[in-house]
């Protein structure tokens, strides 16, 4: 009888990539106060390798309008289904209220996709950015929408969010088959839009993410695209697979090139990147 050999997750993880895994107390008081108002958290669902670093610094991406997804990413971590719950009334308040506990100075608000919704979920969004400024003026609120266009995406910008923020996530050839029903250049309409509807209290931001299968070229040429729609805030991360059924990885890239194109997109006039393996879209947010 053969033994049957365990197939990994994914390859080795190479030696510039160590998460650091502990369990300090932030992060237990974190998940009891988001347990206790029904709150979720991206950090949790997508299961980010920065989870640990995050909740013991006492800061949280926000998931609102539920933890199910009527989008079906390729990469992505997050349940699907055709017809989540509606949005729950109270989360705008609860999420104030969490932001309130934690004493948070600045929160990342991101959402699932609610295609099944008449607005994709936009005057909850609005709500909840007012909600939390309505607490304190200095608290800052960073947004990760869907590819929101037209009121939707006024109705999110007119409430105040100090960066508005959304993910191209791969080049455009590979786009279609991993964000299979979004859209390359929707999303950069999405981008350009909000650059030209933005006041200057708003900075507009989008991230990729490297591994999935795309060439260097082509990493440059969708960095090249961000910047041409008036974005002014990067974020270029490695791609991990959350499991053997995701897109599978197709190579880690090293820091170096990480730094080259940093240093690229800082010479074609994007104000802040943050280019390095182990960044997602809300790491050191508010550093950023
Ligand atoms: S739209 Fe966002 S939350 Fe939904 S599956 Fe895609 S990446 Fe995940």
């Amino acid at each position: 009888m053969t033994e049957k050999k365990k197939q990994p997750t994914r390859p080795k993880l190479p030696p510039w990539i160590r998460v650091r895994v502990g369990t300090g107390t932030g992060r237990g008081e974190v998940a009891a106060i988001l347990k206790e108002l029904n709150l979720h958290t991206v950090c949790g669902s997508a299961e980010c390798p920065n989870l640990d670093e995050c909740w013991r610094g006492r800061t949280a991406t926000f998931m609102i309008l539920g933890d199910h997804c009527t989008r079906n990413c390729a990469f992505c971590a997050v349940p699907h289904a055709p017809a989540p719950p509606p949005p729950d009334p109270a989360e705008p308040a609860s999420l104030a209220e969490a932001v309130a506990r934690l004493g948070l100075k600045y929160v990342v608000v991101t959402s699932v996709t609610r295609d099944d919704l008449p607005d994709g979920g936009s005057a909850q969004f609005a709500e909840v950015i007012r909600k939390i400024r309505g607490r304190s003026e200095t608290i800052k609120v960073e947004v990760l929408t869907p590819d929101y266009l037209g009121d939707d995406l006024k109705r999110v910008l007119d409430a105040g969010p100090v960066v508005f923020n959304h993910n191209i996530e791969t080049v455009e050839r590979l786009s279609k088959k991993i964000r299979v029903q979004a859209d390359y250049r929707h999303s950069l309409r999405v981008l350009a839009e909000a650059a030209e509807a933005a006041d200057d209290s708003t900075a507009v931001k989008s991230g990729i993410m490297v591994g999935l299968g795309e060439t260097n070229e082509e990493v440059e040429t969708t960095i090249r695209e961000i910047r041409g729609t008036g974005a002014a805030i990067l974020t270029v991360g490695q791609y991990l697979p959350p499991s053997n059924s995701h897109w599978p990885l197709d190579r880690y890239v090293e820091p170096a090139k990480f730094a080259e194109w940093r240093d690229m997109a800082l010479s074609i006039g994007f104000e802040r990147v943050a280019s390095a393996p182990l960044v997602r879209s809300s790491y050191h947010a508010d550093e950023l």
